[in-house]
């Protein structure tokens, strides 16, 4: 990188006219989205190997089918230290976190992908478990985890990669503008405590907190909401939308909550409709 943030913030806070403050900020989002550090997906495996003496036993061939198991994930690090990579990185991390529906990797989740290998382990232990058995559990776990990786990626929101770009420069705009030059700040400490490492690293930390900050607001509106400092959000128990959490009882968004109640009201009437007819039947017989 051939120049430091904190170079460039000052050159934009000091710039003269608003031509000169666009062309700074422009070139910054040129950086960043030439930069290297590009969003990666991968695929993983969460692998064990069978004992060699095992893997005749029926047990050990059930463990056999399930010694690996593949699931998304992606690069949520970066090797490098400069401005460009880093800042780069929390905006892959946001995209892959808020829209890549292919990506879930919730730790309830992942523990449910992880049974067969947790079980096998119990079982070089001294478990004792039944063929049957084990595919049963096992077959349950892989269930449950199917359910809950959907209803993961219902709570995901949809925006195109371009259109994350889009807005991700909103955001930026918004951060340049906000920003204050570090002397702003640390008026009157010595200038000497900084190194210009260390005056990037507070910008760099100052971009990825608005970022987030930006994103959490963008869902906010995504959704529909308000923002309040005393406002809490709670996800749809249904549809996984994310609504505000006026009383400790809301579990549904409006359009499930109809939807639930509606369907529990046609049950009572069926129920009751039923009970009629027996009734009915009996005064007649
Ligand atoms: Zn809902």
């Amino acid at each position: 990188m051939e120049q430091y943030l904190y170079e460039i913030m000052e050159d934009y806070k000091n710039a003269e006219s608003d031509t000169e403050k666009e062309n700074i900020f422009k070139e910054f989002c040129t950086s960043l989205w030439s930069c290297e550090n590009k969003r990666r997906t991968c695929t993983k495996t969460i692998r064990f190997y069978i004992r060699k003496d095992l893997q005749i036993t029926e047990t050990g061939q059930v463990f056999n089918t399930w010694s690996e198991i593949e699931y998304k994930g992606y690069k949520s690090m970066s090797k490098e230290t400069d401005w460009c990579s880093l800042i780069r990185q929390k905006i892959n991390n946001l995209y892959t976190r808020h829209f890549d529906k292919e990506v879930i990797l919730n730790r309830d989740y992942m523990d449910l992908l992880h049974t067969p290998k947790r079980l096998y382990h119990q079982w070089i232990d001294g478990m004792e478990m039944d063929a049957d058995e084990l595919t049963a559990m096992i077959d349950d776990a892989i269930n449950e985890a199917e359910i809950l990786k959907a209803s993961y990626q219902k709570a995901k929101m949809q925006l195109s990669w371009a259109d994350y770009k889009m807005l991700t420069e909103k955001f930026l705009d918004r951060i340049f503008q906000s920003c204050k030059l570090i002397d702003t700040f640390e008026n009157g400490a010595p200038e000497t405590i900084y190194s210009f490492i260390n005056e990037d690293n507070f910008y760099i930390r100052y971009f990825c907190k608005s970022l987030e900050y930006h994103m959490k607001n963008y869902t906010k509106e995504y959704y529909g909401l308000k923002r309040g400092r005393n406002r809490q959000y709670v996800r749809c128990r249904l549809c996984q939308k994310l609504i505000e959490k006026t009383n400790n009882r809301i579990i549904y968004c409006k359009d499930c909550s109809t939807k639930v109640h509606n369907a529990a009201a046609k049950e009572r009437m069926r129920r009751h409709r039923q009970k009629c007819y027996h009734l009915e039947n009996r005064q007649e017989a």
